[in-house]
């Protein structure tokens, strides 16, 4: 039985830390949005909005979370 190299389990949600309040949260991702996207987003714990750059490489997602300015 040949084992399947079609995994396609794509990340749907991600791990980061807030740059406000240094909070580890959870990020609900959408994959269909695209392979790179950027949007706002405010942070559960503190309120503060976050600018959130998500890449997908594969079915791994890349999230990173900056401080608006
Ligand atoms: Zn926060």
């Amino acid at each position: 039985m040949a084992m399947s190299e079609h995994s396609d389990v794509v990340d749907t949600s991600a791990r980061a830390q807030c740059p406000y309040c240094g909070e580890d949260v959870t990020l609900e991702l959408d994959p269909g949005g695209g392979v790179s996207q950027i949007y706002v987003q405010d942070c559960e714990v503190c309120c503060r909005p976050w600018r959130v750059e998500v890449r997908f490489r594969g079915a791994t997602a890349e999230v990173v979370l900056r401080a608006e300015p």
